[in-house]
């Protein structure tokens, strides 16, 4: 990875080889922390634009308080820290890793009154899953990981933990040549992937799994906007994979991987097995968006300049 200067690290700037934590850290033992995955990119006018910064924030939020975890800070204070952060490495276009965890101090299970810390790293990030499979699209494989059983984790919220599913199935499709995991969720219907929203189009009409086992993406809410303004319908309904099979289109979302087209399930080609016409649509809308080329969803950018 592509290393910037400094990271905001409980409100102050440290240099990036010197943000480290005790090994006693509660986190790194029990995995109650919270993240997000925030998104800035380079506008037309050549100013910069963090897309949804608040709506991060705030899930960032939210997910502490479902981890019963307080945040020493405002919303308002970690928005304007994260800009902060993007100006002081001069990062015109990237990716931004707010997390909050738990410090180390006592060492049970319960953290009593351990610090509660947060830190914000930016750097370079291109397409997640490549800018080829932007255009081409990705090969997707059913897991053997079940998605979290909503009575098990907390599905919405971005905590740490949730994520050693995501990689013990990321690393499964990996290694069985594919670039992505779908995962099905406790009952076997499309749940999501390891850190993406799914949706289907069959005969004009767009279908995302609704918010049961899901995290509820930013983007995938911007998404169904943004498809409803170009005239398509969108459904949230539960749906099978044989229903995957037979779709005409399908596509992930979210902040790393934006709109990556699907164009193989399980050895099944997708539709022609390539980027469709809708999926191609709603990318171009989204990415109008994200660069500042949509002015009805201006609303969505917090603009700076390095
Ligand atoms: N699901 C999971 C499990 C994720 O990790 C992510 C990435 N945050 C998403 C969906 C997409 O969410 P968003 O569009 O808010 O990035």
């Amino acid at each position: 990875m592509q290393k910037t200067e400094k990271i905001w690290f409980d409100g102050k700037f440290v240099p990036w080889d010197e943000a480290q934590v005790h090994v006693l850290t509660h986190t790194l033992h029990y995995g109650v922390g919270v993240f997000e995955g925030i998104r800035c990119y380079t506008c037309a006018d050549s100013q910069s634009a963090v897309f949804r910064l608040a709506e991060h924030v705030e899930r960032l939020f939210l997910s502490a308080r479902i981890n019963e975890m307080v945040i020493p800070h405002s919303q308002e204070a970690i928005c304007q820290a994260i800009v902060e952060t993007l100006k002081v490495n001069r990062l015109a276009e990237g990716y931004i890793r707010p997390l909050t965890f738990i410090g180390a101090g006592v060492m049970g299970v319960n953290p009593a009154d351990n610090p509660i810390q947060t830190i914000i790293a930016a750097w370079p990030w291109g397409a997640y899953l490549g800018a080829e499979a932007l255009e081409k699209g990705i090969r997707v494989k059913t897991s053997t990981f079940t998605r979290h059983h909503v009575n098990v984790m907390m599905t919405k919220a971005k905590t740490c933990g949730n994520y050693v599913n995501s990689v013990l199935a990321k690393r499964e499709a990996l290694a069985d040549g594919y670039n992505e995991a779908l995962m099905l969720d406790a009952e076997g219907y499309v749940s999501e992937a390891t850190g993406e929203n799914v949706f289907i189009v069959r005969n004009g009409v767009i279908k995302t799994p609704p918010l049961g086992s899901i995290l509820a993406g930013i983007t995938r809410e911007a998404i169904m906007i943004l498809a409803g303004d170009l005239g398509y319908e969108v459904v949230e309904e539960r749906f099978t994979r044989d229903e995957l099979y037979c779709a005409d289109e399908a596509f992930f979302s979210g902040t790393a991987a934006e709109v990556t087209p699907i164009r193989e399930v399980d050895r099944r080609a997708i539709g022609q097995g390539s980027r469709g016409p809708v999926t191609k649509a709603v990318q171009e809308a989204y990415f109008k968006v994200l660069r500042g080329e949509n002015p009805k969803y201006g609303k969505w950018l917090t603009r700076y300049s390095i």
